[in-house]
């Protein structure tokens, strides 16, 4: 997985799911965002998106 959520940090906000150009950030049945690394592209663009920082390069 090209990014790794940290999932006590994300507060659901879905901020990145927005942001991601290929679609491949969800939320899951927690209400906390997951990558898809079959489609991410690593351009990294969440990373910098998301408010509380829970999100990092793998
Ligand atoms: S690194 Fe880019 S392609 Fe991958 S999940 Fe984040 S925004 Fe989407
Ligand atoms: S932007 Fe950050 S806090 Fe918001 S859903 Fe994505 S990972 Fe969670």
């Amino acid at each position: 997985m090209p990014v790794t959520v940290d999932k006590d940090t994300c507060i659901g906000c879905g901020a990145c799911v927005g942001t991601c150009p290929v679609s491949a950030l969800s939320l899951d049945e927690n209400g906390k965002s997951q990558c898809d690394e079959s489609v991410c592209v690593s351009c990294f663009s969440c990373v910098g998106a998301c408010p509380v920082s829970a999100i990092s390069e793998k």
